[in-house]
Parts: structure tokens; C-alpha cells; sequence
């Protein structure tokens, strides 16, 4: 038995980084999963290893824009309808910009919060009903330290990835009291080593990138995709039913 067996997931932004790792760490333990992405091919590959590795029919994939609110009732009753059910949310898909607030064009940061806030309220919207029909949910909001601990140089990502760890604990508590055990948490990553550290890798070059991103961290290094899978796994089990509402810091100690 898997530590998710039983369980039917949509990981978002699934087709690298930590929405790859979460997918596979979810098909690992047990559960059915549907990987979406933008970038539809790369979910479809995804998707297809995973169902090389646990069996046909463990994987689904789904090209989807998460702005738009109505490719996410597609997706939602077409994931529901492969696997059977849904419950568990993994609101990964997110983008980051580099800029301050005298830096950063409008534009830009409206289009940050699109992707990584309103893209949340659409997903959440739409999920909730189909998880009360049984009973039982679990939504996992992929934030950011970024979302607690404030930067100069992000003003677009701060700003977003704060509105989704308040939003989660809004979330947590409606979904509280309109009964069912659906639950809403959010994860705040640290430094992690995915794609999203190209730009700084090329800055830099990879091993000092690495490095000075590393010394930033109490515990002295970068985090693994696993390391944030991990932690989705653990809320998306049912080991963690009492939990709703927290802030999941996987942050190597950066804001202790
Ligand atoms: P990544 O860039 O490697 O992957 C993000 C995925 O989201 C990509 O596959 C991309 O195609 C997809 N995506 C982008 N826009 C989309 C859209 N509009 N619709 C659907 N899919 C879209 O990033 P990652 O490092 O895997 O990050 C995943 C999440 O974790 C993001 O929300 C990010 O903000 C957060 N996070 C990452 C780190 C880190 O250091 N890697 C740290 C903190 C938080």
C-alpha cells in the first residue's frame, strides 16, 4: 500500500521541475494522476513515464493554460472523468520576474499574478465542488518563501506568492465549515534545483550559481525537487487529515 493509494491527483505545471517530481512522487505511492502543463508535450511525457513505471492507466496528461478559467473546467471534469474521481489539487504552475517596483512594467506584474494567483482562485473554484461530491479533498498551493520573507528585487513574485499563502488559509477555512474533509494548505519552497534557476545559472554559471544561492541557506544548500514532493505528499495523504490552513515551510532554516 502507498502512502497515496486510493488517492486521484491533478499536479499543474507538471511537465518539469517540481510538478515532475510531485506527479511521479504521487504514482509512486499509489495514486492516479493527471499532469497538465502549458506546455502539453512535456505533461504528455511525463505522464507516459509514469505509466511506463507503475502501469496504462496510472497517467493522464492534459495541455492546459492555468489563466483560463474555462480550459480549467475542461481539464477538471475530463481529469475527473479519467480517473475517476478527484482528490487532490496541486497548484504548482507558477513564474517568476526580476524587477523592483521602479523596475517592473505593469504588465509583467499583472501577468505574474495571473499565473501564479488567479490561476488558484479558477483551479479552486471549480475543484471544490467535484471534490465534495466525495467527501474528501485535499488542495496544495505551491507558494514560495518569497511568499513570506520579502525581496527588494521581486516585487511581482513577492506580492503573488504572499496573496496565495493567505489565499490557502481563506480557502482552508470556507471549505472548513461547508462540510466534506476537503483540505487547503500551502507550501513555501526554498531555493530549489529546477529550470527555474536557468537564468541565475546562466548569470552566474551552474556551480557558482549553486553555491551562492546555497550559502544563503542555514542548512548550506539548495533543495531537490523530491525534498518539495515530499512535503505535497505528506498533505495530500491522509496522514496529515487534522491539517488545514498551515504554511509547509521546506526552506533549509532560511527564515528561522
Ligand atoms: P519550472 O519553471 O521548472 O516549472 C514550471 C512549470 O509551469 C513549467 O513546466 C511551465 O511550462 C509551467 N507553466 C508556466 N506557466 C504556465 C501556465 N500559464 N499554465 C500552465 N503551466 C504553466 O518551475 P519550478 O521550479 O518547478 O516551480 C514550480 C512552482 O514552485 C512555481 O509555482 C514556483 O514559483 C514555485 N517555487 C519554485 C522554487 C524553486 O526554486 N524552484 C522556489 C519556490 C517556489
Amino acid at each position: 500500500m502507498g502512502r497515496v493509494s486510493g488517492k486521484m491527483a491533478l499536479v499543474t505545471g507538471g511537465a518539469q521541475g517540481l510538478g515532475e517530481a510531485t506527479a511521479k512522487m504521487l504514482a509512486r505511492e499509489g495514486a492516479k494522476v493527471t499532469v497538465t502543463d502549458i506546455n502539453g508535450e512535456g505533461a504528455s511525457k511525463v505522464a507516459a513515464d509514469i505509466n511506463a513505471a507503475h502501469g496504462e492507466g496510472t497517467a493522464f496528461a492534459w495541455q492546459h493554460d492555468v489563466t483560463d478559467a474555462e480550459q480549467w473546467q475542461t481539464v477538471l471534469k475530463a481529469a475527473h472523468d479519467a480517473m475517476g474521481g478527484l482528490n487532490v489539487l496541486v497548484n504548482n504552475a507558477g513564474i517568476g520576474s526580476l524587477g523592483s517596483v521602479e523596475d517592473e512594467e505593469y504588465e509583467t506584474f499583472r501577468h505574474v499574478q495571473n499565473v501564479d494567483v488567479d490561476s488558484i482562485f479558477h483551479g479552486c473554484k471549480y475543484a471544490i465542488p467535484l471534490m465534495r461530491a466525495h467527501g474528501l479533498g485535499s488542495i496544495i498551493n505551491i507558494s514560495s518563501i518569497a511568499g513570506i520573507v520579502a525581496s527588494g528585487n521581486y516585487v511581482a513574485y513577492n506580492t503573488a506568492k504572499a496573496a496565495v499563502r493567505h489565499m490557502s488559509k481563506s480557502i482552508a477555512l470556507h471549505c472548513a465549515k461547508t462540510g466534506g474533509q476537503i483540505r487547503c494548505n500551502s507550501v513555501h519552497p526554498v531555493f530549489i534545483n529546477t529550470p527555474i534557476l536557468d537564468r541565475t545559472k546562466e548569470m552566474f554559471g551552474e556551480e557558482e550559481a549553486l553555491a551562492k544561492l546555497g550559502r544563503q541557506i542555514p542548512l548550506g544548500k539548495v533543495g531537490e525537487p523530491d525534498d518539495i514532493a515530499y512535503a505535497v505528499l505528506y498533505l495530500a495523504s491522509d496522514e496529515s487529515k487534522l491539517v488545514t490552513g498551515i504554511e509547509l515551510k521546506v526552506d533549509g532554516g532560511i527564515s528561522a
